[in-house]
Formats: structure tokens, C-alpha cells, sequence
């Protein structure tokens, strides 16, 4: 039965991308972008990784991690170089990435070459995040162009040394180059890339959802009837629900 989970299956990969989140739900803009990454950057598989339940958080804030898992399985459904781990779902206590991607490493095998797939903003907030510079030694990692103020040229004001041409940092915020290659303090590599800008956040989702709104096409039409079904995020509950999910998942990574 081992042989069936998701880490085994894709044992064999020489290169997988680790895509963490709250996933609070998965959206087109995950999907797209993991796809596109996968393919731009060579790697064998993406393996979405759910955050277990972030520490301090109101019961109602987010759907049960199950769920959330639930909806990843049903929109990476067909995608045969998707795969989803429970790794962090299954862990007792916080969700930190460092925990992770050990553990993760020794499942996929020493000679799979592991990538921490991060949005732009995600990756300026590593500071704040479990042990951050103990995590930069652990894997590569990709940073995916987010449209956030200063957009990469607030990786040179991160807290440690990031290696990387500011110029073409600059080129990457103007659209007109598309990747360039850097080295973290510690000798890993670090791609910033740009991938396909699709604005979409759980935010607006949850937002949308909790107003009465539509979100057909922001997220596959199986974790819409899905999330309609068990009726996430309604008004009713959403006080709760419109905190930042991601906030308090990054506390605590
Ligand atoms: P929330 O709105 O709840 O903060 P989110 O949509 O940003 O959620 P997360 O689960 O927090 O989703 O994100 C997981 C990862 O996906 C992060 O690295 C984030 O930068 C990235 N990401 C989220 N939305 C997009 C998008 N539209 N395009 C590219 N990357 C994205």
C-alpha cells in the first residue's frame, strides 16, 4: 500500500518542485503557474504541500485541513505530474518548513533535487517563517513573480545576502527578461522566474463567496461544486474565515 502514496509514486522524479500553502482553496493561479513552472523550469513533478492547522486559529477560520487537501486532490485530478503531500496535515504542531522538506527529502530519495516553489511574496516574508536561514540551506527554490509593491528588488533588502545581478532583477519587475538565476547564503541555487500573472488569491475567493458572488473559472469546476456542496465560506461563518489565512500561516512556517 506504501507504494500508493503520493511521496512513493514519484520517488523516481530527479527534480519536484514543493508547492506549500494554506491552499485555502487551490486556485487557478496555483494551478496555472505550478504547470508553467514545471514545465519551464524541467521538473518531473509539482507535489502541492497543505499547511496542517495553523496554532491560534479560530476553529471556523479555515475548512478542516482534510478538506483542503480534499480540494487539491479533486483540482490536481488527470495531472499526472501533480501530486499532493499530508506530510504537514499529518505532523502534530506547527507547519514549519524546515520540519518539512527533511522529511520530504528522505521520502523522495537523496537524489531527488528538491525546489521550494514561493511566490514573490511569500519568499520576502521567509524572514518572519521558522529558522529561515537554516531553510535556504535545505533545497533550491524557485520565486515566482508576484505583482507586490517594489516587486524583486525587495530581495536585496532581505536580512541575509542573496546573490543575484540587481539589473536583471530589475528586467524580471519590467517583463522583460524572464528568469535569472541567483545563489542563497549558504551555496543554494535560487531561479526567479516569471510565470503567467493571474491575479487571483483565496482572499478574493473567500471574499466572493461569502458575498453571494460567483467564482466559476477562478478555480476548477470540481472544487467549485465541492466547496458549494459543503457550503465553505459563507457569510454566516466568514467572520472568522476573512482573516488572512496566509498570515497566520506564515508565522508559523
Ligand atoms: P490567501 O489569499 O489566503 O493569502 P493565496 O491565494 O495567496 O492565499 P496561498 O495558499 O497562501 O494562496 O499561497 C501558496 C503559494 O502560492 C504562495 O507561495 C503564493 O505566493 C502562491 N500564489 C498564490 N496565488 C498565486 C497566484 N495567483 N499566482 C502565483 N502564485 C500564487
Amino acid at each position: 500500500m506504501k507504494s500508493s502514496t503520493p511521496e512513493r509514486r514519484i520517488g523516481a522524479a530527479r527534480s519536484v518542485g514543493i508547492f506549500g500553502g494554506t491552499f485555502n482553496p487551490i486556485h487557478a493561479g496555483h494551478l496555472a503557474v505550478a504547470e508553467d513552472v514545471a514545465e519551464s523550469q524541467g521538473l518531473d513533478q509539482i507535489l502541492f504541500v497543505p499547511s496542517g492547522r495553523p496554532p491560534h486559529k479560530p476553529d471556523e477560520a479555515i475548512p478542516d485541513a482534510r478538506r483542503r487537501l480534499e480540494m487539491i486532490r479533486r483540482a490536481i485530478a488527470g495531472n499526472r505530474r501533480f501530486a499532493v503531500s499530508e506530510v504537514e496535515i499529518r505532523l502534530r504542531g506547527p507547519s514549519y518548513s524546515v520540519r518539512t522538506i527533511p522529511i520530504l527529502q528522505k521520502k523522495l530519495g537523496a537524489s531527488t533535487r528538491l525546489f521550494f516553489l514561493v511566490g514573490l511574496d511569500a519568499f520576502l516574508e521567509i524572514p518572519m517563517w521558522h529558522e529561515p536561514e537554516r531553510l535556504l540551506t535545505l533545497c533550491d527554490f524557485i520565486v515566482i513573480y508576484r505583482d507586490i509593491p517594489g516587486g524583486f528588488a525587495g530581495v536585496k533588502k532581505l536580512p541575509y545576502p542573496v546573490t543575484v545581478d540587481s539589473l536583471a532583477l530589475a528586467e524580471l519587475d519590467r517583463g522583460t527578461r524572464s528568469s535569472v538565476v541567483g545563489t542563497l547564503p549558504g551555496g543554494r541555487e535560487v531561479r526567479f522566474i516569471r510565470s503567467h500573472d493571474i491575479p487571483v488569491s483565496a482572499t478574493e475567493i473567500r471574499r466572493r463567496l461569502a458575498e453571494g458572488r460567483t467564482v466559476k473559472y477562478l478555480l476548477p469546476a470540481s472544487v467549485e461544486s465541492y466547496i458549494m456542496k459543503h457550503g465553505f465560506y459563507r457569510a454566516s461563518k466568514t467572520k472568522a474565515r476573512s482573516f488572512s489565512a496566509k498570515r497566520l500561516t506564515v508565522k508559523t512556517r
